[in-house]
């Protein structure tokens, strides 16, 4: 009998994209603790990526890609996260958004984007307001009509990657209704330098001030139309998993290798740490296989693919963070050095369940559908 690949699994024919990850993985880790440390953008990084083919494999094959599944695409995020987290996430952004405008876009700006990430133009997302927190789908700054287009006075905050990006995926309010554009950098939008943060630094996801912004009538995305799986909704609790792994290789090396000085054995084989590690690993286990539940329901384009990240997301954010924090406790006065992993990846994990939509927000909708489900049963 054969037996046939895990239906979660990358499948067979897109196993090379897993391995380009991989070797690309080895040397962003090389300069992980340096970028953390400048908070510079990872350039180089994201060259390679755009170098590899992987870009454009994500885009539909009428756009010229390979319509990369969910399920590779989330191995690979895993991956790159591991190694360099903020290069994982910019990339997921500049993903989601050059595919949100590839999807949404009328058929000529739409093949106009897909052209442009081919080219290694670079996408990010200006979604999230100062006011508007977690709620970054629901706009609260109107754009005002105008002669070809939209004008928007305000600002965006966290927008990943957005002082090396060609194109921007914006949101606002028209006509009283949330409306998406595509729209080029000009000189009604600023800069301001806020990323000084405890993790995900390299991400440099700095605020944005808009101030009478057209935002171009022809670049206003249409409609959505039926179940369209999102590249970040999707993505984003591959972010976590890959800090999750990252932080338990980092507390199972420091725990082989440190010796505890009256037992004379490694702190390995300590029992409480055996518990926790069976914790730590049991938790991960399960957060991979819901968030690859999520993304084959991403490949089926099931309408449960919206409710799944309401779950997949919280529970890899909370592996991560909690097996992190297994490694300070792990990693003892060495891990709290700054030349230790443990630390940095403890910062970076604090991020995922942070991000829209945040472990709170998920888990109220979570907690009201539960409570409502059990009352009507
Ligand atoms: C590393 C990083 C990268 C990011 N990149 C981007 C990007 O590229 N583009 C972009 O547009 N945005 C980006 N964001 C923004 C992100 O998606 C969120 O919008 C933002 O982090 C929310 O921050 P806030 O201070 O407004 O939090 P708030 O929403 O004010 O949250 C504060 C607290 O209130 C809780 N809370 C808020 N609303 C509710 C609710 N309705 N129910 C229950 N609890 C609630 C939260 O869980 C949290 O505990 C990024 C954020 C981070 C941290």
């Amino acid at each position: 009998m054969t037996v046939s690949a895990h239906p979660f699994a990358p499948p067979a024919h897109e196993a090379h994209w897993v391995v380009t990850a991989r070797e690309l993985a080895t040397g962003f880790a090389a300069t992980a603790a340096e970028l953390d440390e400048s908070a510079e953008i990872p350039l180089a990084n994201l060259r390679a990526l755009h170098a590899s083919g992987l870009d454009a494999a994500t885009l539909p094959e009428e756009h010229g890609g390979q319509n990369l599944s969910y399920r590779t695409f989330g191995a690979v995020l895993r991956l790159l996260s591991a190694a360099c987290p903020s290069t994982a996430c910019i990339w997921l952004m500049h993903i989601g958004a050059a595919g949100g405008l590839v999807q949404m876009s009328a058929p000529e700006a739409a093949s106009f984007y897909a052209d442009e990430l081919k080219a290694g133009k670079r996408f990010a997302n200006a979604l999230s307001e100062p006011a508007c927190g977690n709620l970054f789908l629901l706009p609260q700054q109107t754009a005002e009509p105008a002669e070809g287009g939209f004008r928007l006075t305000g600002a965006k905050r966290f927008v990943s990657g957005c002082e090396i990006a060609d194109h921007f995926l914006v949101n606002a309010l028209v006509d009283g209704t949330p409306a998406f554009f595509g729209h080029a950098p000009d000189d009604t939008m600023t800069y301001v330098p806020i990323w000084d943060t405890m993790g995900l630094r390299a991400s440099r996801s700095q605020l944005l001030t808009f101030d009478g912004t057209l935002l171009r009538a022809d670049r206003r995305c249409l409609p959505p139309s039926g179940p369209r799986p999102n590249h970040i909704a999707a993505g984003l609790a591959y972010l976590s998993l890959g800090i999750a792994d990252a932080a338990l290789a980092a507390l199972t090396e420091h725990a082989r290798s440190r010796t505890i000085p009256t037992t004379r054995q490694p702190l390995s084989d300590m029992q409480w740490l055996e518990f926790e590690a069976a914790d730590a690993a049991l938790k991960l286990d399960a957060a991979a296989m819901y968030a690859g539940h999520s993304m084959w329901l991403a490949d089926q384009n099931s309408p449960g693919f919206i409710g799944s990240t309401v779950r997949a997301k919280p529970l890899a954010n909370e592996a991560a963070r909690d097996i992190a924090q297994l490694g300070v406790r792990v990693g003892g006065g060495s891990g709290y050095l700054r030349t230790s992993p443990i630390q940095r990846i403890f910062r970076d994990a604090q991020a995922g369940g942070l991000m829209a939509y945040s472990v709170e927000v998920c888990k109220a909708h979570l907690g009201k559908e539960t409570l409502t489900a059990l009352a009507n049963e």
